[in-house]
């Protein structure tokens, strides 16, 4: 893979790292320019800079915007000192919390290896990262104007955590949807994840994409509109699949190991999918006080 930033629409690139095989962008303006997530540690927020300067050396990033909460999005903000950072409200909110749980899974099991892709001296460098939470959250969008573009930060609904944005350059025809979509891999489903949610919320991104745009998912190759249309089928299948065995008296058991051949992945996959379906369907409303 050929490391630094290449140009995927007008003044827009994309850089893919190894480690966690992670995308950062990289959006140019007249006033400054845009870091899109920054990677897992502190150390990698520093090499993506050093990436930027090869880049052009007058190059100033003025903002940096996380896509979500998870560490390999947001453990490099502290390397960006001179930049405002962006991120949703539920990102501002658990940004904390979520280091802490990340944390203590790599003390339990660092879990590196040739086949993680990720080495014990990475492990490490994300432990020793401090990080920085947000400056600047919003509820529903918020706009960069960098003087002759801008950049439009949107929350359209819960999904891949509760903080997902989608971060559209409207003149570049381009987008970032960090983990709302997967190329490399399958879409992550873990313990914050919201199944139930996540074809609509990806159906409002769909709303700001045409035939031509570009669209760059949190790790693998960009992508069109019409890849997110299709992941999005395969998520609302999993939605579906869940919904139809909850509501046909399963229990979670079952629902766990039986296959079902309309499933889009793997039912060892789709554990937490499940298990967070099942806790959002049989959730009552609390009693009023
Ligand atoms: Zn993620």
């Amino acid at each position: 893979m050929a490391s630094g930033f290449h140009e995927v629409a007008d003044r827009v690139f994309v850089a893919r790292y190894p480690q966690w095989d992670v995308n950062v962008g990289l959006v140019l303006g007249r006033d400054g320019a845009v870091v899109v997530d920054t990677r897992a540690s502190c150390l990698q927020g520093f090499a993506v800079l050093d990436d930027i300067r090869r880049l052009g050396s007058d190059i100033e990033v003025r903002h940096v915007v996380n896509t979500h909460v998870h560490f390999d999005h947001t453990f490099g903000n502290t390397a960006f000192t001179a930049a405002t950072v962006h991120a949703h409200a539920n990102v501002a909110r658990a940004v904390d919390a979520d280091a802490d749980r990340i944390k203590a899974l790599f003390r339990a099991d660092p879990g590196d290896g040739p086949e993680a892709g990720y080495t014990s001296r990475d492990v490490v460098e994300v432990l020793a990262t401090e990080v920085r939470p947000p400056d600047r959250s919003f509820e529903l969008s918020a706009t960069i104007d960098l003087g002759d573009r801008a950049v439009t930060m949107s929350w359209a609904g819960r999904g891949h955590t509760d903080g997902d944005i989608g971060v559209h350059i409207p003149d570049a025809d381009a987008m970032f949807l960090g983990d709302l979509i997967e190329e490399s891999a399958t879409p992550s489903f873990g313990g914050d994840s919201w199944p139930l949610d996540w074809p609509d919320t990806l159906t409002e991104h769909l709303g700001w994409l045409g035939p031509t745009s570009v669209v760059v998912p949190g790790h693998g190759k960009p992508v069109d509109a019409e890849f997110v249309r299709r992941q999005r089928d395969e998520i609302a299948m999993v939605d579906r699949v869940i919904r139809e065995r909850q509501g046909a008296g399963w229990s979670l058991e079952a629902a766990l190991s039986e296959p079902d051949e309309r499933l889009p992945y793997d039912l060892e996959r789709l554990d937490s999918a499940f298990r967070r379906g099942w806790e959002q369907l049989t959730s009552r409303p609390a009693e009023p006080a």
